[in-house]
Order: structure tokens, then sequence, then C-alpha cells
């Protein structure tokens, strides 16, 4: 890790650290983002069904976010479909690189 640190003229705070950390991890999806997202790289988008209100629910969780009975079985869903409402992300993360100020939709 090699950090360096801008320091401006005139004694002001330090206001940028510029440098690059090598940060290593594993991020695991668990069971049902996991099947979600292998479906989606052969083509097929899956949602799964509540036991209790029958609802299907993208992405697929264990638990209904509307009766909070549990979910069972996976459905297919059709790759058609109607945006009903988005939202635009302005907002960069700390960790985006500077290059990157394309905003993003959700
Ligand atoms: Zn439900």
């Amino acid at each position: 890790m090699a950090l360096e640190v801008a320091r401006p003229p005139g004694g002001s705070p330090v206001d940028e650290v510029r440098g690059h950390i090598d940060i290593l991890f594993r991020h695991t999806l668990g069971p049902y983002y996991e099947r979600f997202f292998r479906e989606m790289a052969n083509g097929k988008i899956m949602g799964i069904k509540c036991t209790g209100c029958g609802v299907v629910l993208i992405p697929p969780r264990p638990y209904c976010s509307f009766c909070y009975a549990p979910t069972g079985e996976w459905v297919e869903l059709s790759d058609e479909g109607r945006i009903m409402t988005y939202t635009a992300c302005t907002c960069l993360s700390p960790a985006s690189p500077r290059s990157r100020r394309t905003p993003s939709r959700l």
C-alpha cells in the first residue's frame, strides 16, 4: 500500500489522499441470490413464490416481504415487463474511482 498525501499550499487541511490499496475479499451471495444469478447467466429470470399470499418475489428471498411467510417454489419469469419506477443515483461511493462519474440507474 502506497499513499500520496496532496498538501495544498498555505497550510490548508489535507483534502485528498491518492494511492492504491489492495483489498482481497470474497463476497458470498447466499443460496437465493446465488441461484438467481446462476439462472440469469443462463438467460432465465427466476423469482420465488410465497407460500402464504402467493406473490412472486424478485429478487428471491427466504421470506415474503408482504406477509412474512416462507417462500417455496421457484418460478421462471418472462423477459418482458413494465418499469413502474426507477431511481437515479448520482452519489459516488468513496470506493468509486474518480474517473467514473457516470450515474447509475436502479
Ligand atoms: Zn406473502
